[in-house]
């Protein structure tokens, strides 16, 4: 219990105010876990509040349409998440009667819900003691008990997941969990970790034995896939055509310029390239060009594509480059 007592003192001190901290609604809970799920915590902060605003509850989550979450959500990225998110709302309508689910298994159970997420909404809402494992937490637990193997590996994880367990507080399971990952956020850094300024400085094994930049340790380096996009601003009296993603990709339901892509890096001839930009994803990186092409007359639009006017594109959920590039020409 000495490890929890210590942490928690720490966490009672240190830990940074947060709009969701203190939060016991699962609902919101649940919603703040998502968002920072791959998102930093600063750029996270107003999209929850404006999240929550906008969705007070689960039912009024699942009455929306998909396509005013994802506008929502436009500029996060990672829209899947969003989509999960209405889509679970969704599950807990129709199968918990709107009430959201009370016990591990049924949280893991909802779309888009991890062993990560479903452990820190069942122990921060309900006072469950599941240890919340992310990557900070990876990080601490290593570097304090000198865990060298890969914490990429899913045995280091399930390891780590079960120290956790032995050493979780579970009077304060939430408070553990959150202390945890605060310290790994605030303190125990990935480059540089404030050991000074840790509670476990005389403990640790990383510190005590100058491991810092050795632990832990990471072999899953994802090679990213170049991709090379090339959108088409068909203009024509302040109008553009817009066209729907309707394929099963991360960017299904939201809405571009017409695209070409090519299979490697190149300026295609057609209209004049006016923006390149690049978007790095977890698996691929996207290279975007963006071409103007005045038309002389109406320009005629496929099934999938509609003529907008500039001013109504913000009214379309869209991915993140295509927003980075209408931010940059002030559209
Ligand atoms: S002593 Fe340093 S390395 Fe160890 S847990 Fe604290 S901040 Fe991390």
């Amino acid at each position: 219990m000495q490890f929890a007592d210590t942490l928690l003192t720490w966490y009672a001190d240190n830990k940074r105010a947060l709009p969701w901290r203190g939060e016991h609604d699962p609902y919101k809970i649940w919603v703040s876990e998502i968002i920072l799920q791959q998102t930093r915590v600063q750029q996270g902060w107003d999209y929850y509040l404006r999240f929550v605003d906008a969705f007070p509850t689960v039912a009024a989550l699942a009455a929306a349409s998909e396509e005013d979450v994802l506008r929502l959500w436009q500029g996060l990225g990672y829209y899947t998440r969003a989509r999960n998110l209405h889509a679970a709302a969704l599950q807990i309508v129709t199968r918990h009667h709107g009430a959201f689910p009370d016990n591990y298994e049924e949280i893991r159970a909802l779309k888009g819900v991890g062993d990560y997420t479903a452990a820190a909404i069942a122990s921060i809402a309900f006072g469950l003691p599941y240890p919340a494992v992310d990557g900070n937490v990876l990080r601490v637990t290593a570097r304090i008990f000198g865990i060298a193997d890969d914490i990429a590996a899913p045995q280091t994880r399930n390891a780590i997941t079960k120290r956790c367990a032995q050493l979780i507080d579970t009077r304060h399971p939430g408070h553990f969990n959150q202390a945890m990952m605060e310290l790994g956020a605030i303190t125990c850094l990935p480059q540089k970790p404030k050991c000074d300024e840790c509670p476990f400085r005389h403990e640790c094994h990383a510190a005590l034995h100058n491991l810092t930049d050795v632990l832990p340790v990471k072999n899953n380096r994802i090679a990213k896939r170049d991709r090379f996009f090339h959108f088409f601003l068909h203009i024509y009296n302040n109008s553009v055509i817009l066209e729907k993603r309707t394929g099963q990709d991360i960017w299904r339901n939201l809405y571009q310029f017409p695209l070409q892509e090519t299979p490697s890096d190149t300026t295609l001839t057609d209209g004049t390239c006016i923006a390149k930009l690049r978007e790095v994803l977890t698996h691929q990186i996207i290279h975007a060009n963006f071409y103007a092409i005045p038309e002389k007359s109406t320009p005629a639009v496929r099934e999938n594509q509609l003529l907008v006017s500039l001013e109504r594109l913000g009214d379309y959920p869209m991915p993140k480059v295509m927003v980075q590039f209408l931010k940059q020409h002030s559209i």
